[in-house]
Parts: structure tokens; sequence; C-alpha cells
């Protein structure tokens, strides 16, 4: 930042450090009219390179690293300003300062002395907390944004995968807690959560994936709401948006594995986990009976996991980039 000597006009630059929170992190602020979306970035992670444009994590818009300032960043900035150009303005009068003695018999002495007011107060702030932290699996970059989804500020990859990979890792943690666990109600319980957290999380995640990329499809607009609750349906929808298949992009056996798994997800969000006709119809189910309860075992819930890691990452490699 730059101030003006008041005496010679000179400009003078001030070198402002903007102070990190107690994780180190900086408030960042978007410079897009229509977004202003708050996140914070931990300064020497990811391309460390102030030259490289910046990216909000919200919109993806790009702009110089120094339009990203947020509002109370910017006051913050002003108030040091302008208590360095006071402080500039008392030295250079204290040096005007003089005093000259009376002299002869009716000498009148003159004399000015400058007194400094209270310097004007630095505008402090608090940087707000946010809701998920990411490192940028491509460069390095930590940063945080509220919500869940972002791209990088840094490189712009979008962290759809990285969130895909972390809940699937959280439902295996789910499944594991389950080993232990002696009360058979509450185990069930949890292998039903688990297996809904599955479906939960690759929904939210095929979304997304498919939302980021609506400019790509056939028919824009068409992209930014495709579910992901039902694979079959999904796969259609992908197809006819992005012409991929997106059942091909694991084994025949893994992709109806997977199919199954989220029409018991079905029944246990809508059929309180009792056996209805339409899931012994779709699912081929032979061993399933009608208004019996669905079984969820544990290992079944794991090789889920393992199938949508492997899914989301081919699904993400083959889409057209965001
Ligand atoms: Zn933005
Ligand atoms: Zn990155």
């Amino acid at each position: 930042m730059s101030i003006f000597d008041p005496f010679s006009g000179d400009k003078i630059e001030l070198a402002i450090t903007i102070p990190v929170d107690e994780d180190g992190f900086m408030g960042r602020e978007c410079p897009a009219e229509a977004c202003e979306g708050y996140f914070k970035v931990k300064p020497d992670t990811g391309q460390v390179d102030d030259d490289l444009p910046r990216i909000c994590p919200y919109c993806g818009h790009s702009a110089p690293s120094d339009e990203f300032f947020t509002k109370e960043q910017v006051e913050y900035a002003k108030s040091i300003a302008f208590r360095e150009f006071t402080k500039s303005v008392d030295r250079k009068l204290k040096k005007m300062e003089f005093s000259h003695e009376p002299k002869g018999l009716f000498g009148i002495g003159v004399s000015m002395k400058v007194k400094s007011g209270p310097l004007p107060p630095i505008r402090t702030y608090r940087e707000k907390s946010l809701e998920t932290r990411t490192v940028c699996s491509e460069c390095s970059h930590e940063y945080s944004v509220f919500g869940l989804f972002a791209y990088c500020p840094d490189c712009s990859a979008h962290n759809s995968l990285q969130i895909l990979h972390r809940n699937l890792n959280l439902t295996r943690k789910q499944v594991d807690l389950t080993e232990s666990m002696e009360d058979p109600d509450l185990r069930t319980h949890i292998l039903e959560d688990a297996l809904e957290n599955c479906v939960s999380a690759f929904d939210s995640f095929g979304r997304e994936a498919c939302r980021v990329r609506d400019g790509k499809c056939t028919k824009p607009g068409k992209a930014l709401s495709v579910s992901f609750q039902n694979l079959g349906r999904a796969s259609t929808r992908v197809r006819e948006l992005f012409g991929l298949d997106i059942a091909l992009l694991v084994s025949e056996d893994d992709w109806r594995f997977a199919e199954i798994a989220f029409m018991q997800r079905h029944v246990l969000a809508h059929r309180a986990g009792v056996i209805d006709q339409k899931y012994i119809d779709e699912s081929n189910d032979s061993a399933s009976l009608l208004g019996r309860k669905l079984k969820i075992e544990p290992n079944d819930v794991k090789r889920l996991t393992e199938i949508l890691d492997r899914l989301g990452k081919e699904v993400i490699l083959k889409l057209p980039n965001p």
C-alpha cells in the first residue's frame, strides 16, 4: 500500500502484513460482486507464486491475488496507513519546533511547541470459522471453505473426488466400529447408517461432478441436478448429457453389486428396511423374502465403499474438465 508524504508529496510504499489466524490461515474474499464468498488459505502452501491468478473456490472466478483481500483486511491496512501518515506529520511538525527568547528591554519571545494527540486506532478484526478444510490433491495448497465442495484457490482443481474419498473412509471406519459392538440393535443401526452414508456420499459427489461441468454437457442447465441415488437412472442421465457410460467404468459384477446396494438404501430410507415387491423385482435377489427385514453385512458395506472409490475416480477421469 502507498501513502503520500504530506510535505514533499513523495509516494511512500508501506509493506503491510496481513495477519494469519491461530491455524496460520488468512481470510480471502471473492471480488466477483455476485459472489463475495469468504474462504481462507494457508500462505506458502501450493503454487507459491504471487503473479499467478487466484480462483474463488465457490464460483471459480479468477483474478489477481491482491483482489482477494477481505473488506476487513482493507480497513485494517487503511488504518495502519493512516496511523503511519499521522506519525509522519507529527515527526515533520516536531522538527519545525522553535523557541526565541525575548531580547532587550521590551523584547517579545516567540516559540512553537508541537503537542501530538493520540494516534488513530488500528482496525483489528477476527477471521471467521469455516466448515471444510482441504489440502489440494493436485498442488498441496491448504484452504478452507463454507460448505463442502470447492475449487482449489491456487490451481483450480475441484475437490469433489477428495470429498468422496474422505466420506467413504469415514464410512469404513464406521463399519470397523461395529466389530467391537455387543448391542446387536446398535450394530444393525450403524451398519444401515453406513450403507446410507455410502449412497449419500456418492450422490453428493456425482451431483457436484455434473453440476460443475454443466457448461460441457449436451443440454446446458440439465446437468445442474442429476441425482445419483439410483445408479441405473444416473447412468442413463450421464450418458445422455456427457456421452459417458459410467456402468462400464467398473466390472459388470461390481456395477450390479453397487446398483443393488443403492436399492437397499432406498428400502432402508423409505420402507424402514422392510423388503417390498419393487425391491425383489428390481434386484432379482432371490434370497430376499417379501416383508422381511434387509440384513446389511459389514463386508458388503466395505465392498461398496471400494467400488464407489474406484467408480468416482474413473468418473472424474472420463468426464470433461470443468
Ligand atoms: Zn466467487
Ligand atoms: Zn490446487
